[in-house]
């Protein structure tokens, strides 16, 4: 079974984000990127099926920035067969991923493509769901666990207040929830070994797709600043403040 794992160059997710001062977005410069937090597990729980002889390849493919091989660089550390970068500068929307995305699947034919759940830096929570719809084929969606069957995979969902599980017949799209594994750190003898595995370079072009945005995003904005709090010496003050301060009891 060949795996497919899309994965995005992010802003790391320890730094703090400054918006730019014109509201257009986030500033990128200087800032530390890394790997997107739910494909690193997507990363993870395909090479665990690799180990387990239950995947014979795993691909790794990401759509961005020529920098964007230091994220598929890290997909091969960690244990990934071979990567494709789809080579843009321009920002590109779900649904232009997904359209790659699926140009890739009918090249490749992966049996299955475990994917995050949600990118952190624009939290679309589409792509995945977009490329099974695309494709036309069965999606588990906030996988916390897999497991392979005859022509089949068990994905159990972490919904409101519970588990469920569904069975998808392959071929399949999942998504990553945070509880399905805790990715491996790549070690330096596999950092080394990956700088040698096939990581081939496309553009959109190549694949007749069409990346032009369908939307257009008309502010971004920081959060509301939180106030100071203080420190009370009673209970009684606390009450006292909780009642007609905060207005809370
Ligand atoms: P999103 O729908 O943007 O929240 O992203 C969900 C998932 O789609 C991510 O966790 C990635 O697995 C995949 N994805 C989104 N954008 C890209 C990209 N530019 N390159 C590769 N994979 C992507």
């Amino acid at each position: 079974m060949k795996v497919l794992v899309p994965v995005k160059r992010v802003i790391d997710y320890n730094v703090k984000v400054r918006v730019k001062s014109d509201q257009t977005g986030v500033d990128l410069a200087n800032v530390k990127m890394s790997m997107n937090p739910f494909d690193e597990i997507a990363v993870e729980e395909a090479v665990r099926l690799l180990e387990a002889k239950t995947a014979t390849e795993v691909v790794a493919v990401s759509i961005g920035p020529e920098k964007a091989q230091d994220q598929l660089r890290q997909a091969l550390a960690m244990g990934a067969d071979r990567a494709i970068l789809i080579k843009t500068d321009d920002e590109v929307e779900p649904l232009s991923v997904a359209k790659l995305l699926k140009a890739v699947c009918e090249a490749e034919k992966p049996e299955l493509v475990i994917m995050g759940k949600q990118a952190i830096d624009d939290d679309s929570n589409q792509t995945g769901q977009m490329l099974a719809a695309l494709m036309g084929w069965p999606q588990g969606t906030f996988a916390s666990k897999v497991v392979k069957g005859d022509g089949k995979v068990s994905v159990t969902r972490e919904v409101d207040g519970g588990l469920q599980t569904v069975s998808l017949s392959l071929p399949a799209v999942i998504t990553t929830d945070l509880r399905l594994n805790e990715p491996r750190y790549a070690s330096l003898p596999n950092i080394m070994k990956a700088k040698k595995k096939p990581l081939d370079v496309k553009t959109p072009a190549d694949f007749g797709v069409d990346i032009k945005p369908r939307l257009k995003v008309v502010k971004v904005t920081e959060p509301a600043k939180r106030s100071a709090g203080v420190k009370v010496d009673s209970v009684a003050t606390l009450i006292d403040k909780l009642k007609n301060e905060a207005g809370v009891l």
